[in-house]
């Protein structure tokens, strides 16, 4: 793989390039394109390529336990196969559950439904997403809700008895919650006979479910899982490699389109890069350049695509243009699998993608720009087959698509597990590396989440699940270190505050910066920050916002993002129950000082400090850090010791979420873990 990776040069090397809204892992969007809106419902419902197979569905799933169902994106799967269960008495004696990877689409496709249906949100359709839960007890029948709810409601209930059937939706991405869910179903499924579970995915390589259901049937002759696919039409694919190497992919794509511009009969073309960023560069180039060429600018129209864009602009992408307009598409894997652009005859693909890896070494995750997979190449090939026969322009050399790897090493292999250790700890499941998973997670990994958890005091010197710290952190849906300083806020006597910094850290994006008005919303945004960091600003601007009775208009005015804050006041309640219930009393201190030790008593295995050379490394890896631009304490002097609660690797190591502290804190709040001089972890 090395030698791939070194012949591509990626764009942008040099300098600082994150930037947040770059991580676009096929994430936030809850854009559907239906081509039959002006249809009605019923018509629309059988347009659906599923509605063909829904008979067999039915007569599988009274056969079979388990049923894999493959289908592409826009098919019908996640709308139309809670309905059919619903219609045939599925749900007489359970609920249907729909596990999806991302919030966004729990709610899209729970009001989507209850409009097919023609019922109330929330009544016999519903969804429940993390402190959000639309749902009526007793009368929702079509329940879809995220993974990460999913689990815990196995914590509350290990069988899951509500249910009839469990839908586990978009399986092909992999999340390490889809991992952890397919293992505890499997689980499951051996205690609970009458118990279904369907698992969609949009990509063919879900031959590996299939095996991973049927492993233990060795002794028995017949299997109890099926795998069915929905064809949707395809045509064949001609498949071009570059020549050379290409060094530097994006300009690689521009040139490419422009190619086929020249040279191809009509078509739409879709290219496929990493990142935002990248997407926005692409697009500017080719506008460019056919501004520079008067005669076809007006046959041709580029557009962006990938989660952060508006739903109309990602409508654009969508609609089809007049037949002597050639649309060209430049997309982030969103169109690999979550959108499905009409019309497409020509692909083009880079050839990477951007992925998360954790470094058990340093307990740092980075973000990557890595090959991708031979599943992940043809996927994004077929997107050029789908009304008639098309061709994929891939800017590496065939030898190189050889030395791809299979799949796409999915998230449980490359990601931090220590909130998952946890999570599967309160289960029940004492030891990671024996259970059962599609594909194991590294074991350097699980011990690296061990170590994090001990250090945290959630386990026990015998490492067994600290009772009760390790099951209440288990029970916040937080970071196990914000969980930690949390419930130890009750003994700092600063509860009211630690609720409000826990909460605006779960929402992205308060300060907004209008590109007109970067200078005037900055120096509005200054009044906020305080020396302390950016949770000690979150802290600011919250209380601010509640001392202006939570107006819209003057959140307008000071370019805070309104809709996040009030978002971060509902977690902030749902999260006081929690804490009230953990036998933790709300008080206030008000003292500057005593919040940051409180802090520190959380987040204390992230600590940096400032060295010889004027950067700031980690204490516990010595590793170089740099303050993200993001932090209000990039244009600041520099504090000699701080922590953070975010760290992302790119080109470096930058941190954000950061707060001031003083290094006597570490030997009072964690002798356990630090000695005045060297380091003990
Ligand atoms: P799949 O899960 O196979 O990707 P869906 O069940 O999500 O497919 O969607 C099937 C079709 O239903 C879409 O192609 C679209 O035509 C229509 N559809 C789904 N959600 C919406 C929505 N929110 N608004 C309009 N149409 C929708
Ligand atoms: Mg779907």
């Amino acid at each position: 793989m090395s030698s791939l990776r070194g012949r591509f040069l990626k764009p942008n090397d040099e300098g600082f390039t994150y930037d947040r809204s770059d991580v676009d892992q096929t994430s936030g969007t809850s854009f559907v394109f239906n081509p039959h809106v002006s249809a009605s419902i019923e018509k629309q419902r059988e347009r659906l390529p599923i509605f063909a197979v829904r008979k067999h569905i039915l007569y599988l799933l009274e056969k079979y336990q388990t049923l894999v169902i493959v289908g592409e994106t826009g098919s019908g799967k996640s709308t139309q196969i809670p309905q059919y269960l619903a219609e045939t008495g599925w749900t007489a004696s359970g609920m249907v559950g729909v596990s999806q990877p991302r919030r966004v689409s729990c709610t899209a496709l729970a009001l989507r439904v209850s409009e097919e249906c023609g019922v109330p949100l929330g009544s016999e359709v519903g969804y429940s997403i993390r402190f959000d839960d639309c749902t009526t007890q007793g009368k929702t029948k079509i329940k879809f809700l995220t993974e990460g709810m999913l689990i815990r409601e196995m914590m509350a209930d290990p069988l899951l008895r509500q249910y009839s059937v469990i839908i586990m939706d978009e399986v092909h991405e992999r999340t390490l919650y889809t991992d952890i869910i397919l293992g505890l179903l499997k689980k499951i499924i051996c205690r609970r006979k009458d118990l279904r579970i369907i698992v969609c995915s949009a990509t063919v390589d879900a031959d590996h479910l299939f095996n991973f259901f049927n492993s233990d049937n060795s002794s028995k002759k017949e299997d109890s899982a099926y795998i069915l696919t929905v064809s949707g039409r395809t045509f064949p694919v001609e498949v071009f490699y570059k020549k050379d190497p290409c060094p530097d992919y994006v300009k690689g794509a521009v040139e490419t389109v422009i190619q086929i511009h020249k040279q191809e009969p009509a078509g739409d073309v879709l290219v496929f890069l990493t990142g935002v960023e990248e997407v926005d560069t692409c697009v500017s180039l080719l506008q460019e350049h056919t501004a520079s060429m008067n005669s076809t600018s007006s046959d041709i129209i580029i557009l962006p695509m990938h989660g952060s864009l508006t739903n109309s602009d990602q409508l654009k992408a969508c609609q089809s243009v007049p037949p002597h307009i050639r649309k060209v598409v430049v997309s982030t894997n969103v169109a690999e699998t979550s959108i499905t652009i009409p019309g497409v005859v020509y692909v083009v693909d880079c050839g990477f993608a951007k992925l998360r890896w954790y470094n058990p070494k340093n307990h740092m995750e980075a973000l990557v720009v890595t090959p991708t997979s031979q599943t992940s190449a043809i996927q994004r090939a077929g997107r050029a087959g789908r009304t008639r026969a098309g061709k994929v322009y891939r800017l590496y050399m065939e030898n190189d698509y050889e030395k791809l790897p299979l799949v796409t090493p999915p998230e449980i292999v490359r990601t931090n597990l220590t909130p998952a250790v946890l999570s599967l700890m309160s289960l029940g499941i004492e030891n990671m590396l024996r259970f059962d998973f599609p594909s194991p997670p590294p074991a350097r990994n699980v011990i690296s989440a061990l170590d994090e958890l001990y250090a945290l005091q959630a386990l026990t010197d015998q490492g067994d699940l600290a009772k009760p710290i390790g099951q209440a952190i288990s029970e916040f849906p937080l970071s196990p270190q914000l969980g930690k300083a949390l419930l130890a806020s009750g003994e700092f006597g600063c509860s009211e505050e630690m609720l409000s910094i826990a909460a605006m850290l779960q929402v992205q994006n308060v300060f907004v910066r209008p590109s007109s008005k970067v200078q005037q919303s900055k120096i509005m945004h200054r009044k906020f920050e305080v020396e302390q960091g950016d949770l000690l600003t979150a802290l600011t601007v919250f209380t601010a916002y509640l001392q202006h009775n939570e107006d819209k208009r003057w959140c307008l005015e000071y370019f805070l993002n309104y809709k996040a804050l009030k978002r971060a006041s509902q977690i902030r309640e749902s999260m006081k129950k929690q804490l009230l219930n953990f036998g933790v009393s709300l008080q206030s201190c008000k003292d500057v000082k005593t919040i940051c030790k409180c802090i520190t008593a959380g987040l204390f295995t992230n600590t940096a400090y400032l060295s010889a050379t004027g950067s700031y490394r980690t204490v516990k890896s010595n590793e170089p850090l740099f303050i993200h631009p993001s932090s209000c304490l990039y244009t600041q002097p520099n504090p000699q010791w701080l922590v953070f609660h975010e760290v992302i690797h790119t080109d470096r190591c930058y941190i954000s979420d950061v707060c001031v502290i003083e290094s006597d804190w570490l030997l009072e709040l964690a002798p356990h873990y630090y000695r005045r001089g060297v380091h003990t972890m």
